[in-house]
Formats: structure tokens, C-alpha cells, sequence
């Protein structure tokens, strides 16, 4: 439903922000505002802040932002509504009753809307399973052994075999083509009108960590291609940042989560009782996925198919995890493919002592690297010992090195101390030493880039948002024109006339923009990194640099926008110049 601004304001107003991302993210004081290491990007030392003052948040790496509702919505994958009731409940403000009428509903949140439509085909998908049209669906889950239990913790479902059966269903329940199609349910064309995206197929309904259905997995029956589809992305539906099976796995508590490649293997480990089991949704693992994981462990085991591309797959999987700090350990499921195999083969037993002995993954890597070489090849097996070498080099750890290299010289049957002397030249030459790469963030860079020109005016628009008895002074030189940009000038404009009204409130500054990324980028202007100032004339003087700053953009950019040609081109450039020396000159502070 739509609450009122008024009662938004209130709730936001009575959950400090500090107290909130305190649950969540470490945070330490610093100045006047609270540091932490940021949950949306991978970092290693602290570039996310939260200011009690502006009650905002902001990221100087990643520069994601916001208020208190922004930052439950992202880390917990909420929606507005969602989020809003979460909080009310916190501070215990009571909420008016839900409003169902028609023009409610219509006036509802359009992720709110996208969740319901994935809802509705979920419950759809499961009951087509038990009608005769949905027999092979179920003959097919049968055949893989699940029981009805699991079939329906799961939410499993078949498409049927019809061009727009899911369609004329969700129509019925008056929803419009266009948003069935939003939610990535169906497509539409010339020929076909709106059309089914899945039929002939069992139904995975993937859900987000708080067991909402986001989008779904689907595997034709029969011969078909693509044997695997999945929903396209959707605003609801981010597949870098969701993981299967995680809504169970995040409450299994065993001190690890196991990572497997495909749906299946997720479900068969549940039912076997292995409930920390998680997939990545189809695409290969994210550095985003590993950023969620390690926010429930810091042991994740793979248990990826045995087979040249899962191989390759735990790899690159390895790598991420050791970027964003979680150990890595590798299940070793030969002779068998995969877990579901596995377990139907071998029993959950057999599978729980693998988990047990699951490897290292520096042994997992070198024992890839042994079999591509040939050690009957004296070449071979040299370059073998090498490349171990420049692996042992990554280990900074004197002792822990050691321990590595006693380890592989007892398995490979190598003089221990011809490896370690080996290994000391390679690191001493830095042949061996690891490439650092730039860490993968989950979010892509949004951040324009950056001069003198616009610091200044996000530095001056952040210090009147903590201390707004300083405007009549910068008033008394700027005004919004001086500002660069649209969105500049909106926010300056919007500071400036609540100030001048007496009821300035910064979060609030927010509200008035309604797209995603422009609160974004609102954020972050009014919540720069203000350099700590001790003494009246660093206060006085870092005002005069921003003022004369902002002012003097702001003259560029209007001489840019007159005419040569204009009348009164030189009157105006000598006037601003005339005000810039002015300015210069003038003995002006902030208080
Ligand atoms: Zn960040």
C-alpha cells in the first residue's frame, strides 16, 4: 500500500541509522560520522560511512547510498513497503490497516507487483503438477527421487505444453500483459501476441534469502533447447546477488555452506539432509554471491561436477572466495559426477565423510596442475615442481609456507629442501609472486568521473547539511546557478529554500527525487568526505577555498554558455570577473 509521507518521515526518524547498519556492518567512530567495511562491495579497508547528522550512508569505493529504508531494501532485499513495516515494528510505531481496494492495488509498489505476479505463477506451476497435463513433470521429479515433502519446500511446477496457458491465468487475476511480461514471464510478438516464456517444463522457483520468488529455472522435457532457461533479470530479479537454496541455507548454522552448480544437486542435498547447500543462479558464481555467503560463514566447501568445465569453474570459484575472505575447500566426489549422483550411489553417509575430508583448495589446485602434466616427461615434471613452486610463493606467511612445502615434497616425493630453496629463489625474484588484481566488485562502477569542479560544490552542500546555520554567509555569494549540473542545482536549490523556511531536514532531501539512481547520486553529494578542521583559521580558510571554488566553476560555465556574439557578452565576463576579484579579496567566514 501507499503510506503517507508523514508517516514514512516518522518512522525513519525514529531508527537512527548508526543503530541500524550497527546490526549489520561493523562501524567505528571517526570523526562525526561512523566507518565500516562496506557489504556491497569487496573491500579491505573501511570506505563505507554512516552519518548520524544527515542520517545517510554512502560508499566512497562503490558509492552506493541513501537512507535507512535505501540500505534495508539493498542489504536485505526488501521492498519498500517491506522495509517500511520492518522498521515500524523496530521503533514500535503502529501502522494504519493495509488498504486493498482497487486503486490501492494499482497505486502499489511496481517490485511489489512483479513479486506478487512470480507468486501466482508459482502456485500455478506447482498445482499444473498434480493435474493430468502435468504428469511428466511429476514422472520426472519421481524419477530423481524427490519426495512430495521436498517437491513442496521447494515449490516445484510444470509449464504446460500451451502458447499462453500462465498468461490467461495471471489476466484472469488482473494483472496486465505488460507487467506479466516485466516479470520476465512472457514475451510478445507480431505473430504470437503475449506468449508463455516456459512451457514443456519443470519449474524451479528461485527465491531471494527471505524466501520471495524472484524468477524461476526451467528444464524442458524431452529433447528441447535450451535444455536450461532461466528468467531473464528483472527489477526484482538480480542474478549476481541471489543465490538457490539460500532462504534454508542461511538458517543451517553448520559452520559452512556447501556451493553446487545446479538446482538439482541443491535440492537432492536437502532432502539427503545437507540443508547448507546453495547454487548460483545459471550464471557462473559472482563476486557479489560470495560477498552475501560471507555475511552467514567463512567456509564455503564446492562441490562442483568432476568434469573439465566444473573444474575450470571451481577455479574461478576459488578465486572469488579468496577475495573476499572466505576459505575455500573442495569436495572430491570421484568417481561419481556430481552430489545428486553421488548420494544415490553412495549413501548420505559416504557423502558426509567427503564433506569431512573435503580438500584444501591449494591441494585442489596443484592436483589440477598435476594432471596436466605428464610426469614420465622429465620436461614435464620440471615445469610441474615450478609452477608448484610459484603457487607455494603466494603463501606471505614464513611458517605457513613451510608447513605447504614439507606437505607437497612428502606427496610428490620431492627433497624438501631442494623445493624450499626452489621456492625462496622464485619469491626472491618475484616470479612467483600472485599478479594483485583489482577487486571484482558485485556492483558496477556508477561513478562518473570526478574533477576539482563538482568536489567543491558536494563539499560546500554537505557542510550546510551539517551545519545549516552557516547559509546566510554562503548566501550571501551563491546561489544556485553557481551550480554545475541539473541535478547539482536541483539538490542546492531544494537545501537552500528548506533552509531559508526552517525546516531543513537532509534525509529529506532525498525524497524529492523519485528515480533510483538519482537518490543515488543525491546521496552522494551531500555526503562527502568532509576534511577534519581544528583551529578557527583552518575552518575559515577551507570556507573561503570552497566558496571561491564553487563560485569561480560557476563563472566558467556561465561565460561557456553566453555568445561571443551576444550583446552583452562583455559586460557580463567582466562583471562576474569583476566579482570573482571581489570575492577574492573579501574576508568572509562561516560564522
Ligand atoms: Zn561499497
Amino acid at each position: 500500500m501507499k503510506y503517507s509521507d508523514q508517516i514514512k518521515d516518522e518512522v525513519r526518524s525514529r531508527n537512527d541509522i548508526v543503530d541500524v547498519i550497527g546490526q549489520y556492518v561493523h562501524l567505528t567512530k571517526k570523526g562525526s560520522n561512523y566507518m565500516g567495511l562496506c557489504p556491497f562491495h569487496n573491500e579491505k579497508s573501511g570506505s563505507f560511512s554512516v552519518s548520524p547528522q544527515r542520517q545517510m550512508y554512502h560508499c566512497f569505493g562503490c558509492g552506493v547510498g541513501g537512507d535507512v529504508y535505501k540500505f534495508l531494501m539493498e542489504y536485505e532485499n526488501l521492498t519498500f513497503p517491506e522495509a517500511l513495516k520492518q522498521l515500524a515494528e523496530r521503533a514500535g510505531v503502529e501502522l494504519p490497516e493495509e488498504d486493498n481496494s482497487k486503486e490501492a492495488r494499482a497505486a502499489r509498489d511496481r517490485k511489489q507487483v512483479l513479486l506478487e505476479i512470480n507468486k501466482e505463477a508459482a502456485k500455478y506451476y506447482y498445482a499444473n503438477l498434480k493435474k493430468p497435463a502435468g504428469a511428466k513433470g511429476l514422472a520426472y521429479f519421481r524419477k530423481r527421487q524427490l519426495s512430495d515433502e521436498t517437491i513442496r519446500l521447494f515449490g516445484l511446477g510444470f509449464s504446460n505444453i500451451s502458447p499462453d496457458d500462465l498468461v490467461q491465468y495471471l489476466r484472469s487475476k488482473g494483472y496486465k500483459d505488460a507487467q506479466i511480461i516485466e516479470a520476465g514471464l512472457a514475451s510478445h510478438d507480431e505473430k504470437r501476441g503475449t506468449h508463455d516464456k516456459f512451457w514443456n517444463r519443470v519449474m524451479f522457483p528461485i527465491m531471494d534469502s527471505s524466501g520471495k520468488v524472484i524468477g524461476f529455472g526451467g528444464r524442458v522435457m524431452g529433447d528441447g533447447e535450451p535444455k536450461y532457461m532461466n528468467s531473464p533479470e528483472t527489477p526484482v530479479f538480480d542474478k549476481s546477488r541471489n543465490l538457490f537454496g539460500l532462504n534454508y541455507a542461511k538458517s543451517a548454522r553448520a559452520g559452512y555452506m556447501i556451493l553446487c552448480e545446479g538446482y538439482m544437486d541443491v535440492i537432492a542435498m536437502h532432502q539427503a539432509g545437507f540443508n547448507m547447500a546453495v547454487a548460483s543462479l545459471g550464471t557462473a558464481f559472482t563476486t557479489g554471491q560470495a560477498m552475501i555467503l560471507k555475511r552467514y560463514t567463512d567456509t564455503v566447501i564446492l562441490s562442483y561436477d568432476s568434469d573439465g568445465p566444473g573444474t575450470k569453474a571451481a577455479l574461478r570459484a576459488i578465486e572469488i572466495l579468496s577475495e573476499v575472505g572466505i576459505k575455500g575447500k573442495v569436495l572430491d566426489l570421484r568417481p561419481h559426477k556430481d552430489p545428486d549422483e553421488f548420494i544415490k550411489n553412495e549413501g548420505k553417509e559416504a557423502f558426509e565423510q567427503r564433506v569431512k575430508n573435503a580438500e584444501n583448495t591449494f591441494y585442489f589446485e596443484v592436483r589440477i596442475l598435476e594432471s596436466k602434466h605428464d610426469f614420465s616427461d622429465p620436461v614435464s615434471k620440471t615445469e610441474f615442481y615450478k609452477e608448484v613452486a610459484a603457487k607455494l610463493c603466494e603463501f606471505h606467511e614464513p611458517i605457513e609456507r613451510q608447513v605447504y612445502v614439507d606437505a607437497i615434497a612428502a606427496r610428490y616425493n620431492i627433497p624438501a629442501d631442494d623445493l624450499k630453496s626452489l621456492v625462496a629463489e622464485m619469491a626472491a625474484k618475484g616470479t612467483g609472486a600472485r599478479v594483485i588484481q583489482k577487486p571484482k566488485t558485485g556492483i558496477t562502477e556508477k561513478r562518473a568521473p570526478d574533477d576539482g569542479t563538482r568536489k567543491n560544490q558536494r563539499l560546500l552542500l554537505t557542510w550546510l547539511s551539517d551545519e545549516p546555520q552557516i547559509y546566510p554567509k554562503v548566501a550571501q555569494w551563491i546561489n544556485e546557478d553557481d551550480f554545475c549540473d541539473d541535478l547539482y542545482r536541483k539538490v542546492a536549490k531544494e537545501i537552500f529554500s528548506d533552509i531559508q523556511a526552517g525546516n531543513f531536514v537532509p534525509v529529506k532531501i532525498l525524497d524529492k527525487f523519485t528515480d533510483e539512481e538519482e537518490q543515488r547520486q543525491v546521496a552522494e553529494i551531500i555526503n562527502t568526505d568532509l576534511v577534519e578542521v581544528v583551529t578557527p583559521e583552518e575552518r575559515r580558510q577551507a570556507f573561503r577555498d570552497i566558496i571561491y571554488g564553487v563560485k569561480h566553476s560557476g563563472y566558467e560555465r556561465k561565460k561557456k554558455e553566453l555568445k561571443p556574439d551576444d550583446p552583452e557578452y562583455l559586460t557580463k565576463t567582466i562583471q562576474g570577473k569583476k566579482e570573482l576579484e571581489r570575492l577574492a579579496h573579501a574576508d568572509i567566514s562561516p560564522d
